[in-house]
């Protein structure tokens, strides 16, 4: 399940309750949208009903999403949904279980009063535990493993000190007795709140217009002046795009991430170098011996094998364009898997790519990988009832897949 949160409208201070992966605030009331972002995740609490006491919020990382591995001579993947105690606090659990899914969470704000002890726990030692998760012969083989299509939060509980016991504010009742008080020495704590929210208008940095998107959106479209907005450290990114035109009617784009790379590890400087490594049974034409690299990702979520099929499928094809098209009246699909994690899938597409995996895999752990550009590419698709077919390409989507990928 789901975590969902609960926050103000900016505009009239009607309460809004979000998905933990929507960003985009729309208000039923007064039809003001706004966009939430941050320069690192996002900090929530479990809501407390003891307003008369001191509130002391004890870290949780979360991580939520797909671990994917390259080991042996195989690629697997794994859904993982942990939270894990950010501090060693002693009498209170490791883990907040189910308890941030069954009730809406809030997001810390500067009103937020209270002692927030600070978490000592990296991402990168939970992200270690979260791939341990299930693993029997944990790393033996592995050459690759990458997290995408995540979510990492910190979410605090709630507690208070009342006649010599630790409380749970969120349900008013004891958790540990205490000898002296809870230990916390003035490094390990903070009196503001660690964290600040950018509500951003969803205005179109250069003409005004609104822009326009889904709640899960990560790209903002403004359909006035035909540009594009990512939003990353709490403010609107410009990002290149190209609308590559194709045959049809009824068409709906679906957008990926084209990225061209420089590599070290490996001679792979042009998409001829590819097919070569990759081995693919096909004839390369001369002029890929001088087109860069580009590795091409779904800039939405959909199910982690349709996601490797499609990184392979998307990166092999590299569809190709003299022009753009106007985004204007184009049936555009939204955007919900950020740049920054389709830059971590350029081993998976290689390790998905290749015919003779034994050759490859033990390559992946000294390749390097630059992105020197990034561009989002809309690509035309049919729909033919039950898939959505590239009429160039052929790559295909089942419907169902694409639809259910929003609930990811
Ligand atoms: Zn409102
Ligand atoms: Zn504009």
């Amino acid at each position: 399940m789901d975590i969902r949160f609960q926050h103000q409208c900016p505009q009239c201070g009607a309460p809004i309750e979000l998905k933990e992966s929507e960003r985009l605030l729309q208000c039923d009331y007064c039809g003001v949208s706004n966009y939430l972002c941050a320069s690192n995740h996002f900090h929530f609490t479990l809501p407390h009903s003891a307003p008369d006491k001191d509130i002391i919020y004890a870290p949780y990382m979360r991580f939520k999403g797909n671990v994917f591995f390259c080991q042996g001579i195989q690629t697997n993947f794994r859904f993982v949904d942990v939270t894990q105690l950010g501090s060693p606090i002693n009498g209170i659990q490791r883990s907040l279980g189910f308890r941030p899914q069954a009730m809406p969470l809030q997001l810390i704000h500067p009103a937020t009063q209270g002692t927030f002890i600070k978490s000592s726990l990296p991402q990168s030692m939970l992200l270690n535990k979260v791939s341990q998760i299930g693993q029997e012969s944990e790393d033996k083989g592995l050459h690759h493993r990458a997290y995408i299509g995540d979510a990492t939060s910190l979410i605090y509980l709630p507690l208070y000190v009342h006649e010599n016991k630790l409380y749970d504010a969120v349900v008013n009742e004891p958790v540990t007795p205490l000898k002296s008080g809870l230990d916390l020495n003035s490094e390990s704590v903070e009196d503001k709140p660690p964290w600040r929210l950018t509500v951003l208008a969803t205005i179109c940095p250069v003409c005004g217009w609104n822009l326009e998107g889904e709640k899960d959106s990560v790209v903002l479209v403004c359909r006035n002046c035909g540009k594009t907005w990512e939003a990353a450290n709490g403010r609107f990114s410009l990002v290149d795009h190209v609308v590559i035109p194709d045959i049809g009617t009824n068409l709906t784009y679906l957008p990926f991430w084209k990225m061209t790379v420089t590599t070290s590890g490996l001679p792979l400087k042009t998409f001829a170098d590819f097919l070569k490594i990759s081995r693919q049974p096909r004839a390369i034409f001369d002029e890929w011996e001088n087109e860069p690299m580009s590795f091409w990702s779904p800039a939405f979520k959909i199910r982690p094998k349709l996601f490797l099929n499609l990184l392979r499928n998307a990166t092999i094809a590299h569809p190709t364009y003299s022009h753009s098209e106007s985004l204007e009246r184009k049936q555009l699909f939204p955007v919900t898997l950020p740049s920054s994690e389709a830059a971590q899938t350029f081993k998976l597409t290689l390790a998905a790519s290749s015919i003779k995996k034994n050759d490859v895999f033990p390559l992946l752990p000294r390749v390097r990988f630059n992105v020197e550009s990034l561009t989002l590419a809309y690509l035309a698709f049919m729909d033919n009832g039950h898939e959505m077919v590239q009429p160039c390409s052929q790559i295909t989507i089942n419907k169902n897949a694409l639809s259910f990928g929003r609930y990811l």
